[in-house]
């Protein structure tokens, strides 16, 4: 089970992988996470990672493809996995189809304006990574009430500090979108061409879209 978690930055794929996963006894693989690991630990990748995360701009793909490489061949990614935030570009996914078979492509559809308010309001924590989320959304049909933790500012999971990432202030979070239209997006005709893509729309919480992924995901 190899699946590919896709929509634009902020669209909740790395929540929804995040749950999923481990219920399908496969691993998640985010790059961004990575990307994150690798400038908390200091080093030489970490440093040029984080020039591009608070440019809003993509790492450069050579870089980012080794160190996905690396992830992907470790014994636990052997039984499947969900990608999120990788490929990203169209040279990147070139490369994932020499290294793994991909059943199917959720894409994760959610409009900008709401992006863009729920990136505002999301909190991770600085320990763990567990995402929260402070907005309260009801509109247009989608329902998406804030996801907190039982004591503010504190992870329910491990008891570390939440916090904003850095790169989600709104001119980064509108770089990161233009990019994901410019660069990311037209990847969906490459996956639509080998007829691996099935378009969901966000309408709900994590509760309400979690069993809608499953549902197509188990279909599989
Ligand atoms: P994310 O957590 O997926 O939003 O990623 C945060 C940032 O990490 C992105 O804005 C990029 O700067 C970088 N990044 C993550 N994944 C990739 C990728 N596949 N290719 C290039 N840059 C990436």
């Amino acid at each position: 089970m190899k699946f590919i978690f896709f929509g634009p930055p902020g669209c909740g794929k790395g929540t929804y992988a995040s749950r999923i996963a481990p219920q399908l006894g496969i691993v998640h693989i985010a790059t961004g996470d990575m990307f994150r690991a690798e400038v908390a630990a200091g080093t030489k990748l970490g440093k040029l990672a984080e020039k591009c995360m608070k440019a809003g701009n993509l790492v450069p793909d050579d870089v980012t493809i080794k160190m996905f490489k690396k992830r992907v061949k470790k014994k636990d990614a052997q039984k499947g996995f969900i990608l999120d935030g990788f490929p990203r570009t169209l040279a990147q996914a070139k490369e994932l189809d020499n290294m793994a078979k991909i059943d199917l492509v959720i894409n994760i559809e959610l409009s900008e304006g709401i992006i863009l308010e729920k990136a505002l309001a999301r909190r991770i924590c600085e320990k763990c990574g567990n995402i929260y989320n402070i907005a309260d959304i009801n509109r247009n049909g989608i329902k998406m009430p804030p996801l907190l933790p039982k004591k503010e500012g504190i992870c329910d999971k491990c008891g570390g500090f939440l916090v904003q990432r850095k790169d989600d202030n709104e001119e980064t979070i509108r770089d990161r979108l233009n990019i994901y239209r410019r660069q990311s997006e037209p990847l969906i005709e490459f996956y639509r061409k080998k007829k691996l893509v099935r378009d969901i729309k966000v309408v709900g919480p994590p509760e309400v879209m979690v069993p809608k992924i499953m549902e197509i995901l188990k279909k599989r």
